[in-house]
């Protein structure tokens, strides 16, 4: 048998650099692997990586490049701010932002060859009024409240939007390229709104058409509409979770269902391992208590890097080749777990959560542990940990 060398492991570079106290390792290979799942997945539509709120937490610059590399032609995020810090960092593909109120940046967006969303006449009034000081055509994406009831345009002032924008395209300063809309729960298959929303969307599609307008592409799906739900798909989906590995919600299944790895992995080092005896209270407000002589490891990050304090006594983690718990109460920049008869030694790592395939739990693990989602547990990540972006080049 030939003895081939093998090359070094990624998991080399993966460990946090010494040093770091805490550190989110971000993969960016499983990140275009969730991509090209997707596409597959989407087919017939074109795919928008949404990398709103620093990519879920995972770094917006490195995740929307990976994204690139693997084929999104479309970026989303929520507001101009994070539209325009792409345009920035050098990003010159299409990018959708929706979260818009008065007085926004409109004008720079236009100028950046952004694509913007308005939900109400304010907004397009707005918009033609940015595009004409600029002598730009604002590129327009009209959303409606299919029963989502949070952003988007009331189906009864769905035809005064349309017209306005149709006159606005007569004049041209701006050009209709998206109609669009959110569902509320397409992440609980079978719930009777996801049929609903399809329909009215349906309806707000054929009225704008009746109107005269013929977007570039219609779109509704989220990520769990996008795995689950082909006829939500038309002409572009807009995935975000998914992009990160993370499945919507347990309902709709595991990642591995998919294809889909999670991307982050959160590791730690333990700054202090320590004997006690039994008896001994362990962090604020004594809520632990060791039930006999043993060690305690100091995990050092806390509800500042992202670590829920509802995680005091239930957030899992691996030390020393096991699943431990918070011991007592997660603080601000640490927390403590019990490892029983075992030992660890300081600077070992602890790994918080992960893709979970070397025994470490998962942000699904803890979003359980919690009562939260995933979305939340890596999105809260804070600004304190350093993300460790591997795998950049495809
Ligand atoms: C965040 C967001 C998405 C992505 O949702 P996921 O469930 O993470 O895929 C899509 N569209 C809009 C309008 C969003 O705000």
């Amino acid at each position: 048998m030939d003895v081939v060398s093998e090359p070094p492991a990624p998991r080399a570079a993966a460990q946090p650099r010494p040093g770091h106290r805490v550190s989110a390792e971000i993969d960016l290979a499983a990140l275009r692997g969730n991509v090209r799942a997707l596409r597959e997945r989407a087919a017939g539509a074109e795919l928008m990586a949404v990398v709103k709120a620093d990519a879920y937490g995972h770094g917006m610059v490195p995740c929307a490049r990976a994204a690139r590399q693997a084929g999104a032609g479309w970026l989303g995020t929520a507001t101009p701010e994070e539209a325009l810090a792409l345009r920035a960092a050098g990003d010159r593909g299409r990018l959708l932002c929706w979260l818009w109120t008065p007085g926004g940046p409109w004008r720079e967006a236009i100028e950046a060859d952004v694509d913007v969303s308005a939900s109400a006449p304010w907004a397009l009034r707005e918009i033609t009024e940015a595009a004409r000081a600029c002598g730009r055509t604002a590129r327009v994406h009209l959303k409606i409240d299919t029963g989502l009831g949070r952003n988007g345009c009331a189906p009864a002032d769905w035809e005064a939007l349309t017209a306005a924008a149709r006159e606005a395209e007569a004049e041209g300063t701006v050009r209709v390229t998206g109609l669009w809309s959110h569902f509320a729960c397409a992440d609980e298959p079978g719930h009777p709104s996801v049929a609903a929303q399809l329909a009215a969307f349906r309806d707000a599609l054929a009225a704008a058409a009746r109107a005269g307008l013929d977007p570039e592409v219609r779109h509704i799906a989220n990520s769990p509409a996008t795995l689950t739900l082909p006829e939500a798909h038309f002409d572009l989906v807009r995935t975000g979770v998914s992009v990160y590995g993370l499945s919507p919600s347990p309902e709709v299944g595991v990642p591995e269902d998919f294809g889909l790895r999670p991307v982050m992995t959160l590791r730690a080092r333990l700054a202090l391992v320590k004997h006690v005896p039994a008896g001994h209270g362990v962090s604020y407000g004594h809520h632990y208590t060791t039930p006999g002589d043993t060690t305690l490891a100091l995990v050092p990050a806390g509800y500042a890097d992202g670590i829920p304090r509802h995680a005091s006594g239930t957030g899992p983690v691996l030390v020393a080749g096991k699943w431990r718990t918070a011991a007592g109460r997660v603080a601000m920049d640490q927390f403590v777990v019990d490892l029983g008869g075992d030992t660890a030694a300081e600077g070992d790592e602890a790994v918080l959560f992960g893709p979970g395939d070397a025994g470490e739990p998962t942000a699904e693990d803890w979003a359980r542990a919690v009562g939260t989602i995933g979305y939340e547990i890596v999105t809260r990540v804070g600004a304190r940990v350093p993300r460790v972006h591997l795998n950049a080049d495809a």
